[in-house]
């Protein structure tokens, strides 16, 4: 230790002899003491102390301005820190006692000093004080520490009684200290165990050992006072005496509340959608996996839906995403309430969910909630003061029937609601094996598309129409025909779809365009004209960026006249998008290109909105026609249909007409012109020549042929 060498000491004594004596000793060889100062008063020792450091005081109690204790606490104020060692006469050995309480660290009784005695005594007393000083801080920091923690500490004794309650604990079991002390732990802490309730006994006994030491049970609830629980962590570790022997046990513990609540949110979190709330794809999956294994134990069946909204991208883009969020929580919501308790809807993300029905009895209950959500979600929704109609489309695969795991059965019911969108919308679809064998032949048919352009797989037939009141060829529809080098002839409705999705539709539809348009300049520089030539244009082609420009470099190139080209739009593509296509309708108006709605009727179109595209045609569907002759007591909607295009003040064309009574009924109606097999197939360039140089036989004009016609059956308008 470092009081080897005294390097400065204090003697305050006012007897000459005495300090005469031990400075003698000091003096002597070998002795740890290389300075002393000698002061006759406690007031001169009070003055140097304020002026000097000192490594030890030796103080006599009888000095002429300071006695006993009194001189004792004086020494003390002036050096707080410094070692004291008193010096007493013989008969004063209880003063020295009463010396050592006030914190004296030594005495040494005056006639009984000898040199060693003194010189240990003077170490012992450094120290001694050094190690009080060090226990002093230990205690502190020890205090501090307690009283600042955020955990709740205790104490207690072997017998389990508290000796010890920071602030924290006084806090969370609402007890004061003084109330708590010597009562038994397990009163005032009262820890179950949240498992099974069962209380935490007395420290030293727990199971957990208090030998040991470490954490209680994983989750623990700590009683208050006033009977409210609140979820706690803690451990609980022993005390030791010197001689390693358990003397109590200290309990830590803390309020976990908040942490368990966030990772009850966090765990929430992960499974749901913030959205809407509802569980999302991967607790689906989990419960979607369960479920089968149910199923397959129990011999029940069970049904994946998958619904997706139609239009709703419509929804989000006009009325923005706000909106669009009100719609998914309002979906939300009706489904929810559509279903048992033990189902379970779930947001796939976008405007697809997918629903869990456990435990059917048969496929057909799937097929009754299907109905139900259908009917739920296409009730009007009131959102932000706009009455929102949306429907939705649903795929049904049955379990364990369509699939095992989840991917799988959310993989087809997927397929099957793909199969109910191309139904029509707003219904729902059971999956059948066949739908994947289909999956697969969409995808063999975009491999060869990709490669059909630059095999040259592809070409044009033409299918002429008529003038009903003069039977001349007016124009003719140019139609796409693909040659497959395997399969042979596929048909359009079969391969145009697929080019849209996979974004081929775009150079097959500006390949077909081109030809139709050199092939009518052609036969126009052969002396063939046609008035116009009729070119469909799918939605996709209508809606890229390239597309006007597309149209007006091929009309350039080829040199056909604007007015000869008429562009097929079916009537849904039109009402779709109705701003942007408008503009694009208006750009090729003003070169002078016309416009039909292809298929009107299937549709739904507003009529003033059709006035004000200005479009020239409308082409009835086949489904009309074909009306006229199977179900003829229904021949009002076709009459209806085109009575309305001519109070539009359109050309109306009939499509498909092939037999002589559908002839004979749009003849009545007025009808301006017709296509169809009665007239002609589809047929490729050369025959289309040929029919044009001869034109269609008159006999196939049928009752109204011009020389038969009566001049009241059809007023005539200019075309
Ligand atoms: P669409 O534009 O409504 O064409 C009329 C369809 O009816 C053609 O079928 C035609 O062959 C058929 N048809 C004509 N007269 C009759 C008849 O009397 N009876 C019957 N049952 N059918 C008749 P196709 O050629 O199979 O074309 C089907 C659809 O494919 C077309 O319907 C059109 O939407 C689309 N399409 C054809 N070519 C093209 C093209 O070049 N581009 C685009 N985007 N679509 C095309
Ligand atoms: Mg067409
Ligand atoms: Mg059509």
């Amino acid at each position: 230790m470092k009081a080897k060498v005294i390097k400065s000491l204090l003697l305050v004594e006012d007897n000459l002899g005495d300090a005469r004596l031990l400075r003698d000793m000091f003096n002597e060889a070998g002795s740890p003491v290389t300075e002393m100062t000698h002061v006759e008063s406690l007031g001169e020792a009070e003055r140097h102390l304020a002026a000097r450091a000192v490594d030890v005081i030796l103080l006599d109690l009888g000095l002429p301005d300071a006695q006993g204790m009194g001189a004792v606490r004086r020494a003390q104020a002036a050096a707080p820190r410094v070692p004291l060692v008193v010096l007493t006469g013989l008969d004063d050995e209880s003063l020295a006692a009463q010396a050592l309480q006030e914190g004296a660290q030594d005495y040494l009784v005056k006639g009984q000093i000898e040199a060693r005695v003194l010189l240990r005594a003077l170490r012992n007393a450094i120290e001694r004080k050094v190690m009080e000083e060090a226990l002093f801080v230990e205690k502190e920091r020890a205090h501090v520490t307690l009283r600042c923690i955020g955990d709740a500490v205790v104490c207690t004794d072997l017998a389990g009684k508290l000796t010890f309650l920071n602030v924290v604990a006084e806090n969370l079991t609402g007890w004061s200290w003084q109330e708590a002390l010597g009562k038994a732990m397990t009163q005032v802490c009262r820890i179950l165990n949240a498992k099974n309730r069962e209380a935490i006994g007395n420290p030293m006994e727990i199971r957990s050992g208090p030998h040991r030491g470490g954490p209680l049970p994983s989750s623990c609830i700590l009683v208050r006072r006033d009977g409210f629980e609140i979820p706690i962590e803690d451990s609980v570790a022993p005390i030791h005496d010197r001689q390693g022997k358990t003397t109590g046990a200290v309990i830590v513990f803390r309020d976990v509340s908040e942490a368990r609540a966030m990772a009850l949110e966090i765990i929430h979190s992960a499974e749901h959608d913030f959205l809407t709330g509802l569980p999302n794809r991967t607790l689906l999956n989990d419960r979607v996996n369960q479920s089968v294994a149910l199923s397959l134990r129990h011999s029940n069946k069970g049904a994946v839906l998958f619904l997706d909204l139609d239009g709703f991208k419509h929804i989000n883009d006009s009325l923005g995403h706000p909106v669009g969020d009100k719609v998914l929580q309002s979906i939300a919501t009706r489904l929810v309430a559509c279903l048992r308790g033990s189902d379970t809807v779930s947001r796939q993300g976008g405007d697809e969910f997918v629903v869990l029905l456990s435990e059917l009895q048969q496929p057909e209950d799937a097929a009754a909630t299907a109905k139900r959500m259908l009917q739920a979600v296409s009730e009007a929704h009131l959102i932000d003061n706009h009455d929102l109609h949306i429907t939705t489309s649903i795929g049904v695969s049955i379990f364990p029937d369509d699939g095992l795991d989840a991917e799988t059965l959310i993989k087809n019911a997927d397929t099957a609601m793909y199969q109910a969108k191309e139904n029509g919308r707003h219904s729902y679809q059971f999956f059948k094996p066949a739908m994947n064998a289909r999956a697969v032949e969409r995808q063999s048919i975009e491999e060869s598309l990709r490669r059909a352009l630059e095999r040259n797989e592809f070409a044009l037939d033409y299918q002429p129409k008529i003038n009903l009141r003069t039977g001349e060829i007016t124009g003719a529809e140019a139609l796409l025909r693909w040659t497959h080098p395997v399969r042979g002839p596929v048909s359009p409705a079969q391969f145009i779809p697929v080019a849209e999705d996979c974004g081929l539709i775009q150079p097959i539809g500006n390949w077909v365009l081109r030809e139709a348009c050199r092939q009518t300049r052609a036969w126009e520089d052969a002396g063939l004209r046609l008035a116009t030539i009729a070119v469909n244009v799918s939605a996709i082609e209508l809606r890229s960026e390239s597309f006007l420009d597309g149209v007006f470099a091929i009309l350039a190139n080829t040199g056909l006249r604007p007015s000869a080209l008429e562009l097929e739009l079916t009537e849904s593509v039109l009402m779709r998008h109705v701003e942007s296509t408008e503009t694009i309708l208006q750009a090729l108006r003003e070169k002078g290109v016309k416009l039909a709605v292809d298929d009107f009727g299937t549709g739904y179109s507003s009529l003033s909105y059709l006035r004000k595209l200005s479009v020239d045609t409308l082409k009835i569907d086949q489904s009309f026609v074909r009306q006229i002759t199977a179900v003829p007591q229904e021949t009002t909607i076709v009459a209806a249909v085109i009575g309305m295009g001519r109070n539009l003040k359109l050309r109306v064309v009939a499509e498909g007409v092939e037999t002589v009574e559908e002839l004979a009924f749009l003849q009545a109606q007025g009808c301006d012109e017709a296509q169809g097999y009665y007239f002609s197939r589809p047929v490729a360039p050369e025959p289309f020549a040929k029919l044009l140089q001869t034109g269609v036989p008159r006999a196939a004009l049928g009752p109204f042929a011009p020389d038969r016609l009566a001049q009241e059956t059809v007023p005539v308008r200019p075309s």
